[in-house]
């Protein structure tokens, strides 16, 4: 039997899921602060939505997809993104009837069939937020204030935010021709991935990791030489907003998103210290989407943070020591008979939300003293004959080296007054 986890995925233990618990909780709080709000979605989902929705020419459709029959032979792949989830639940629940934009943020596992490597993985998670339903370019600085509120609530000042217009189908298809006009003679000089974007999606190019493919084409005409009137005004809002608001910014040409839907506004936050592969985050708008999987004429903009990428930052930083979550109180039951009533009282301080424990080994009084040691529990409460018999219990409090005798409800209310004051 195979007894390892697969290869790709993970297993998070509770020293570390502590960590998620406070990334998580930064997120949830940074986003809900700017009126987004929770949406969770199926881990998987037809096929065809991510065939329409991430696009068949893509790495992730062609050769990164989970993708399954069931038993009644339906095909289903397991989610590799969030956005187009979303898509369809705005779609399928007729939320753009109501009050726009829509404002969700997600979070969780994704699944893409590639190499595994550092900070990379099968089994992957995801934070990302969408905004459906207006093209106002303050939205997007908007979303692009929350990515950066986010980073610099996890103490990750030393982010590079690239940004840049991808403008919109008119004047991405003019690009386009200039695009595979100029490359053309330079074709032979890019590498095998490159020459088949070449005919696919030339913009694709451009974001080879490949640096010879970088030194080929230097000089290339730029995305922002070619944008419309429309998505000039619209780009030059976002940059202006984000100056306002004290954020700075690396206009970059070479950031593009090849799908036919996304347009104006790219952006991606890299974290310098991390490897080649910098960026941790990104997104942009993609007005197109909606339309694309059946739906009305819905603009959206939205970005996805990878949490393997982003943890790797903050260890690698050094950042900070995670505290891990410790017991209140741990009962002594001084003897066997008394099994019962520590029970009992173990039970009713959890009811007063008290964090308490008990052994179960069968250990003497002494070594259940020890293993309350080992816990790092503030108080030992003990449950012995004297205490059965008098009624009263006996609490030691394991910092100042105190013991006292109390009644049951007095003994509650001195616990809870002290973790009350942490
Ligand atoms: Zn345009
Ligand atoms: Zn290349």
């Amino acid at each position: 039997m195979q007894v390892k986890a697969p290869r790709g995925t993970y297993d998070i233990l509770p020293n570390d899921s502590v960590k998620w618990q406070y990334i998580e909780k930064i997120m949830k709080d940074s986003a809900e602060s700017f009126g987004f709000r929770e949406i969770r979605t199926p881990l998987f989902e037809h096929t065809e939505l991510f065939q329409r929705g991430v696009g068949q020419g893509t790495d992730i459709v062609s050769k990164e997809m989970y993708t399954f029959n069931d038993r009644s032979q339906r095909s289903l792949t397991l989610r590799p993104e969030g956005t187009a989830p979303c898509a369809r639940v705005l779609i399928e629940h007729g939320v753009f009837s109501g009050v726009m934009p829509v404002k969700w943020y997600y979070q969780g596992p994704m699944f893409r069939y590639d190499r595994p490597q550092t900070g990379r993985y099968r089994q992957f998670h995801q934070f990302g937020v969408e905004a459906f339903g207006s093209n106002n370019p303050y939205l997007d600085a908007e979303v692009i204030i929350l990515l950066v509120e986010i980073f610099s609530r996890l103490g990750l000042s030393d982010y590079e935010l690239h940004l840049n217009s991808v403008g919109c189908s008119v004047c991405r298809d003019a690009y386009r021709q200039k695009l595979l006009h100029y490359i053309a003679p330079l074709k032979e000089r890019l590498c095998q991935d490159c020459r088949q974007r070449y005919f696919q999606n030339p913009l694709r190019v451009l974001d080879c990791k490949i640096e010879a493919c970088h030194q080929a084409i230097v000089g290339y005409p730029t995305i922002y030489d070619s944008l419309c009137p429309y998505c000039q005004e619209h780009y030059s809002r976002v940059k202006v907003a984000l100056e306002d608001n004290g954020i700075s910014y690396i206009h970059d040409n070479n950031l593009v998103r090849g799908l036919d839907y996304y347009s104006n506004t790219a952006f991606e936050i890299h974290l310098p210290g991390i490897g080649a592969q910098s960026a941790v985050g990104g997104g942009g708008r993609y007005d197109g989407l909606v339309k694309a999987l059946g739906g009305p004429d819905i603009p959206g903009i939205g970005f996805a943070l990878g949490m393997e990428r982003l943890l790797l930052a903050l260890d690698r930083l050094g950042k900070r020591e995670f505290s891990q979550p410790s017991l209140d109180a741990f009962v002594v039951v001084m003897n066997d008979s008394y099994e019962m009533q520590g029970l009992q009282l173990l039970n009713e301080l959890r009811r007063k939300g008290i964090r308490a424990d008990k052994d179960y080994g069968g250990r003497s009084g002494k070594a259940q003293m020890k293993y309350a040691g080992k816990t790092a529990a503030r108080f030992v409460v003990l449950v012995g004959e004297e205490e059965v018999e008098k009624g009263f219990w006996t609490l030691r409090d394991m910092q100042n080296k105190e013991q006292f005798q109390l009644g049951q409800e007095e003994l509650i209310s001195s616990i809870r007054c002290v973790i009350e004051a942490k």
